[in-house]
């Protein structure tokens, strides 16, 4: 009798459905195990400080792009992405391994801290930045390469070990640059373990700190997890980003950016155009330009096509579902509407005459719809905008930038771009946060996308030769204790305080 195979995950490919690799599920013992190896070789990686370890991305960088064809086409495929939306994430992506490497040194240098009251005046305090030693990622289908960088070239230029599960639905092409990793001769402190909920969950449970990328019905399963465990955790989370339209925007410039905000990588991206609020005075106006923009767009799997399939069937049938339950509460499809007959396609589409008592436009759809609502004024559109349980970013288009700055004041957003999309995804030295359901924690943000990955260790040392009694050591005594509510009292005093620089 034959031994029964191990489980695998068949990784299809979305434009038609065929099986592209089989991979077998890294089960919760061997989890175990390379959490276990990538500890032990932690402590050298930690220990070679900052520079050698940029040494070390610098070269993974390189084979990244001496690699960019090859990872292209496995990520085209497994993702059915068109080729422009994965170059994307195999060139731009690097980003994140440059700034880190670049800046580690500086993030983790030791930072000299001031007394703050007249007790610690007598010492030198320091802020240390200690690694955590194994950092678990978990992270979705959307973008398996970008996803995964933005969050590991900080944790390793940090010093951490990194542990990867990537989605069940696209673990290959990010499996291959793990594999880049060991190729060029790198220490072993980075692996990626196949699987689904129950190897994410095994990953929970083995590292020290976890970042997770995803839904936020499984966000609220790790934390939840994480904090029985009493372990910290990181969550970017969905999102239903809204776009404020008003009556002194660059109307070509906002149609065409909400186009590309709203459908590309199909739709799927957690800061993608979700729901649309155009003022009354240029509705019509935008509507039509929608239309001829979305209109134009080629969808299919060749070369010269601008919108590609769907990673999963079950997201074409949220995606209409969403679609058809507008139309039967009376929304219009002006443009698309439909999925493919074959392949995970569903074709950019445009929706108008929607309301908040839609999904459409309460839920996230993650999908190549664009729901245009009209709105009387600027105030509407902000109190829409933030009616939502989400609140990931959003954008807002007119030509008075002071405008702009002051509805992002008003926004219950992580990030707004004012005439733009996507551009804050980009900016590694902006925090990339959600609020609300979004997320909880930041990634990116310059220094502090890399010491979230540390540990804070308080130093405090002598600075004045040492005495054999410090004022507040055993035993106490009446006259002691009497100078020290003295030295105190007069602490308190603005006057003292200013001049010791406190
Ligand atoms: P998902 O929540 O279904 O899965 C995400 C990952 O979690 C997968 O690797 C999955 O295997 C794993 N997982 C599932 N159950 C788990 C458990 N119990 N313990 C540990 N891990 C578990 O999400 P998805 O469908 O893969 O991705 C789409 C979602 O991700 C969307 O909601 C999107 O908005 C969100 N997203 C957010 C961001 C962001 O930065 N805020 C970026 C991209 C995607």
């Amino acid at each position: 009798m034959n031994a029964p195979s191990a489980p695998t995950l068949h990784i299809r490919r979305p434009a038609d459905g065929e099986v592209l690799r089989s991979v077998p599920i890294v089960d919760g013992d061997r989890v175990r195990a390379a959490a276990e190896d990538l500890r032990a070789a932690q402590l050298a990686w930690r220990d070679m400080g900052p520079a050698a370890r940029a040494t070390w991305l610098r070269k993974w960088r390189g084979w990244i792009l001496d690699h960019t064809d090859e990872l292209t086409d496995l990520l085209v495929a497994e993702t059915g992405k068109v080729r422009p939306d994965a170059l994307v994430e195999t060139t731009a992506s690097c980003e994140f391994i440059s700034f880190y490497a670049d800046h580690a040194k500086e993030f983790l240098a030791p930072e000299r801290v001031g007394a703050g009251g007249l007790l610690s005046l007598p010492k030198r305090l320091t802020r240390s930045y200690r690694p955590y030693p194994l950092v678990g990622l978990i992270i979705p289908w959307n973008f398996p390469i970008t996803l995964f960088l933005m969050d590991a070239a900080p944790a390793l230029a940090a010093g951490c070990a990194v542990l990867t599960k990537s989605s069940e639905m696209t673990p290959l092409t990010c499996a291959r640059i793990i594999e880049g990793w060991h190729e060029i001769g790198a220490p072993p402190v980075l692996l990626h373990v196949a699987g689904a909920g129950d190897t994410g969950g095994a990953v929970v449970e083995a590292v020290d700190f976890v970042q997770f990328t995803g839904s936020t019905a499984t966000g609220r399963r790790v934390a939840t997890r994480c904090a029985q465990l009493l372990k910290p955790v990181s969550l970017e989370l969905g999102g239903k980003d809204a776009a404020i339209v008003l009556e002194d925007a660059d109307l070509d410039r906002a149609a065409h950016g909400i186009v590309w905000g709203g459908i590309f990588n199909s739709g799927q991206v957690c800061i993608s155009v979700e729901r649309v609020y155009v003022v009354d005075a240029v509705y019509d106006r935008f509507v039509e330009k929608v239309v001829a923009a979305l209109g134009a767009l080629k969808q299919g799997c060749r070369a010269r096509d601008d919108v590609g399939a769907m990673v999963t069937r079950a997201q074409v049938d949220t995606v209409e579902r969403h679609v058809r339950e507008a139309q039967e509460s009376g929304a219009r499809v002006l443009v698309g509407g439909s999925r493919g007959d074959e392949g995970n396609f569903f074709a950019p589409t445009l929706l108008v005459d929607v309301d908040h008592s839609m999904a459409c436009m309460t839920e996230e759809t993650f999908g190549p719809t664009l729901p245009v609502m009209r709105v009387a004024d600027e105030a509407e559109a902000v109190a829409l905008a933030n009616d939502s349980a989400y609140g990931l970013s959003a954008t807002v288009w007119t030509r008075d930038v002071s405008r702009g700055r002051r509805i992002a004041d008003q926004l219950e957003v992580g990030a707004v771009n004012i005439n733009d999309v996507f551009s804050n995804l980009f900016a590694v030295g902006l925090p990339h946060s959600g609020w609300k359901s979004s997320g909880l924690g930041a990634r990116l943000g310059g220094a502090q996308g890399l010491r979230k990955y540390c540990r804070v260790q308080a130093i405090t040392e002598p600075r004045i030769p040492l005495t054999t009694k410090e004022l507040t050591w055993y035993p106490y005594s009446a006259r002691r204790t009497a100078i020290a509510g003295r030295v105190l009292r007069l602490a308190a005093g603005r006057g003292l305080r200013q001049r010791l620089g406190l």
